[in-house]
């Protein structure tokens, strides 16, 4: 485009509707992962290298900028079942591996429960950065990152999906339905309608531990959804 045309093309703001229409492909606010051909489309077809190189090198959206490390997920990539959270802490940033702080202890807890020790699981977060200050993600940064998750899960093919916290639940099913309407139910996720129960998350119960026996419940309800066993 010689630089006259530029010129008018931008006076009229098509330069930018134009450039924010690639970003939109590529999910991505600098159009920086161009060079990994990372588009939802792409990351949908990756194998378990490919996408986890990735996700390590990715700045789809502005938390790549505070973040210590990503966070990709641990745990048996042929699980029975998928432990899906909300993002990293603290803890989780430092060691670029999930719920390993108290409430991962606790998450651990519950899982021993259900006769399942982590290796038995898959665990990863909706995202793979930490957002500053634990404050909640944005939608755009849930849009920017679950292509990642759905591809998880779509390697891993579990059975059950335990999904824990109400911002996991809602971003995993696309609804804002609150996580007393959600759990007690089974709920279905992607084409392949993967049987998924919610719970609350782990951090939620260190701050209000009365309703820990809810949890116990969940899992209960889980194992049986499960067809009575965790593993
Ligand atoms: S949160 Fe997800 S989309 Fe955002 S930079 Fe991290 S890995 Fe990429």
């Amino acid at each position: 485009m010689d630089k006259r045309r530029a010129s008018v093309l931008s006076t009229l703001g098509v330069e930018r509707y134009s450039a924010r229409a690639k970003r939109s492909d590529a999910c991505d606010e600098r159009g920086s992962l161009a060079h990994l051909g990372a588009t939802d489309e792409t990351i949908a077809a990756f194998g378990w290298d490919e996408l986890a190189t990735t996700v390590a090198a990715c700045t789809r959206c502005a938390l790549s900028a505070t973040r210590t490390n990503t966070v990709f997920g641990v745990g048996d990539q042929r699980a029975r079942w998928f432990v899906v959270g909300e993002a990293p802490g603290a803890d989780e940033d430092a060691k670029g591996e999930p719920f390993v702080g108290r409430g991962g202890q606790l998450l651990t807890s519950v899982l021993r429960a259900a006769g399942l020790s982590r290796e038995q699981v898959f665990i990863a977060n909706v995202l793979k950065c930490r957002p500053p200050e634990n404050r909640n993600p944005t939608p755009d940064e849930v849009r920017c990152c679950k292509p990642y998750l759905e591809r998880q899960i779509a390697l891993v093919k579990p059975s059950l999906i335990f999904c824990v916290g109400q911002i996991a639940a809602q971003s995993l099913l696309g609804v804002d339905t609150p996580i007393s309407k959600l759990r007690g139910a089974v709920h279905e996720y992607g084409p392949d309608k993967i049987p998924t129960v919610i719970t609350y998350h782990p951090a939620y119960l260190l701050r209000s531990p009365r309703n820990k026996q809810k949890t116990w419940d969940d899992l209960r309800f889980a194992m049986g959804v499960a067809g009575g066993v965790g593993a």
